[in-house]
């Protein structure tokens, strides 16, 4: 039985707002995505309000919840200021926070959500801005880890764009176990959970800022992640609000920072950093894509864009340089064959590579997880 959007809003009808209207009458809904039984939908209320709306926007994800052929419900609740009310130095004009959570200006990691019961270390893999491989090193790295011996999970969060459905072949919706918490799919021995499993990329695309949020925030949460000792999670890219936000309400044990040796790139890789200094996240260290060419030919090695700049640039920071990674044809094409080249080519160049970066992601997280 396929679940309609006025099923929806007859449900909605039904929960009422803090002043009693009806839900679907208080005039704060987006508008609601019905496909194949997910629904997603927010509630968008002055930030004033919010705490107090809190209540509804969870009544509101229970009733939808319970609407028979509903597998999952999403409803994000978002706060916008209104112009002139923001806090001062903040831009002003329409916020990010999801309200009910503290706002990012604190920074103190005492503000940051509980850790998830079960997962060791969570660490996002980030840039400062798409198309430099951050998608495609979180997943090999991902498989470093495992490689490691150790429990891996990954939570693809890049929203705008999520890839890992195509890095890692996977279409698959997942299902719910007995408690409705959605099972992550299983691959190369990996967790992994992605919006992009729930909602087509176009749908994905126009979330604005306080959905991403609380998008995933529902994929920790309501995701079985079972045992991990690591769970990377690949960001969005770009260091706005959103990431920004995500950065200090995941608990994040770390950040990886991904960049290539193009100066624009380590502009923006500098801008990612200092994005996780803000709200107290140790940057695990930096590492270099597409650093040099090595052709698949004759394996000669040009350095293009006269690599070096990300270990040059992290010396100088102060971070940890984890190690650069060929622009090579075979990390292009597995990648887009959803093979990732740590999978498909184990015991090639590049897997060592990856598993190199990864020991040292490990090193960094000794201390937390136990298997380190
Ligand atoms: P992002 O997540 O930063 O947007 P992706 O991981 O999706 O970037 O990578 C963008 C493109 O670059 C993809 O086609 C991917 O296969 C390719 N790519 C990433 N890293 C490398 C690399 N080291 N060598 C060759 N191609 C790469």
């Amino acid at each position: 039985m396929s679940v309609t959007q006025q099923q929806v809003l007859d449900t909605l009808a039904k929960v009422k707002s803090p002043r009693g209207v009806a839900l679907s009458n208080a005039n704060v809904l987006s508008a609601v995505t019905v496909n194949d039984g997910k629904v997603f939908f927010s509630i968008n209320v002055d930030a004033t309000e919010a705490r107090a709306w809190e209540s509804v926007r969870a009544a509101a994800e229970a009733a939808v919840r319970a609407i028979p052929g509903v597998s999952t419900a999403m409803v994000a609740l978002t706060a916008e200021r209104k112009p002139g009310a923001a806090p001062a130095g903040s831009g002003g004009g329409v916020k990010p926070a999801a309200a009910h959570r503290p706002p990012h200006g604190g920074a103190s990691p005492m503000a940051r959500q509980a850790e998830l019961p079960g997962v060791a270390a969570i660490i996002a893999v980030a840039s400062g801005k798409g198309g430099v491989g951050k998608s495609t090193t979180a997943l090999n790295l991902a498989l470093g880890l495992r490689d490691l011996g150790l429990k891996v999970g990954l939570l693809d969060a890049d929203i705008y764009g999520p890839s890992v459905p195509r890095l890692t072949g996977l279409r698959d919706k997942p299902e719910l176990n007995s408690e409705r918490k959605m099972i992550p799919l299983k691959r190369f021995g990996l967790a992994i959970m992605s919006i992009g499993f729930l909602v087509e990329e176009e749908t994905a695309m126009i979330w604005r800022g306080p959905m991403v949020m609380s998008a995933v925030t529902q994929m920790l949460r309501d995701v079985d992640w079972g045992k991990l000792d690591v769970l990377v999670v690949d960001m969005p890219p770009g260091t706005g609000d959103a990431q920004l936000t995500l950065a200090q309400n995941v608990p994040l044990k770390g950040a990886v920072i991904i960049s290539t040796p193009q100066d624009l790139s380590l502009i923006d890789a500098r801008r990612g950093l200092a994005m996780f200094q803000k709200v107290n996240v140790p940057v695990l260290g930096i590492v270099e894509n597409m650093s040099y060419f090595q052709c698949p030919n004759c394996g000669t090695r040009s350095d293009i864009f006269g690599h070096g700049g990300a270990r040059h640039e992290a010396e100088r920071l102060g971070v940890p340089f984890l190690g650069e990674i060929p622009l090579h044809m075979a990390i292009r094409s597995t990648s887009d064959a959803g093979n990732p080249v740590v999978e498909s080519e184990p015991d090639g160049p590049h897997a060592a590579i990856y598993r190199a970066i990864a020991g040292r992601v490990r090193d960094q997280l000794k201390g937390v997880i136990s298997a380190a």
